[in-house]
């Protein structure tokens, strides 16, 4: 049957295809896709160039935002899509507005007394429930390492996590998911690390204490780490881990390993913290 969706597709993969070259650049600038195989990686490859297509990227003073810098974003957008083709996931946005800089974001909190707190905080990142998604273009440019940070995944992990209404750590589930699981796994883990950091604020947590800020925090860091230091949070969250699995169908760990199996040295295992 013919398929204008197919057919569209096809034009626009056509029209703008990505030099060879111009591929190997970015591969060589993203080792989180070390490992994926050659249909995988074309498959994001196609990816990139639809989501170039679809969304609009917007460019503040002092962000150069070349063919490379556009594909190197667009690349690590879709690296968590890679195998969920059943719904248009980022179907919420538009538009990505790149900052040459981190931002100031105003806050607001009422305390239990009612007393209304505001301040400015700074951010790397920000998605709004029915607006663009906001990156501080430094924060994109350290992406794309086993790392345990990656700026890109986190802020698109808000934009999974308010498909189905605000961001609160739930993202829609696959019909093989049960919401109790995702639940009891996300919550036993946050309220460990949120135990951890009452006892000590300055405590080494094994990821990122940001984590602890609010369930989204949760599933946007945690999505970072399944992507970017499968390890550290499979060591520290095992059920998490196995979630994230299911719901974003693949298994970074696995690939990791098979890298460092094959190469002994591959990957110093560095940790690094982000907001
Ligand atoms: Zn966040």
């Amino acid at each position: 049957m013919w398929s204008f969706k197919a057919w569209r597709r096809r034009r626009i993969l056509q029209r703008h295809q990505i030099q060879p070259a111009q591929w190997q650049a970015v591969l060589a600038r993203l080792p989180i896709l070390d490992g994926l195989s050659e249909q995988e990686l074309q498959r994001l490859r196609e990816r990139a160039v639809l989501f170039l297509h679809d969304k609009r990227l917007t460019a503040l003073p002092g962000v150069t935002l070349g063919e490379h810098e556009r594909l190197l974003l667009a690349v690590q957008a879709q690296l968590p899509l890679l195998n969920l083709e059943d719904l248009d996931w980022y179907q919420g946005f538009h538009e990505i507005v790149l900052y040459p800089d981190d931002f100031l974001s105003p806050q607001r909190y009422r305390d239990a007394s009612g007393v209304e707190h505001e301040w400015d905080d700074a951010r790397s990142g920000e998605a709004w429930q029915q607006g663009p998604v906001i990156l501080a273009w430094p924060g994109v440019e350290s992406s794309g390492g086993w790392a345990g940070y990656n700026l890109v995944i986190h802020e698109l992990a808000h934009k999974l996590d308010m498909l189905n209404g605000g961001a609160n750590g739930l993202p829609p589930l696959h019909r093989d998911m049960r919401v109790q699981d995702w639940a009891s796994a996300m919550q036993s883990a946050y309220d460990a690390l949120n135990k951890e950091l009452d006892a000590n604020p300055e405590a080494e947590t094994a990821i990122d204490p940001y984590a602890a800020e609010d369930p989204a925090e949760f599933f946007a860091v945690t999505s970072e780490y399944f992507f970017s230091a499968p390890d550290l949070l499979e060591a520290a969250f095992s059920e998490v881990y196995r979630q994230l699995m299911r719901f974003y169908r693949q298994d970074p760990l696995q690939r990791l390993r098979r890298l460092q199996a094959e190469h002994p040295d591959y990957r110093p295992v560095e940790n690094t913290t982000n907001d």
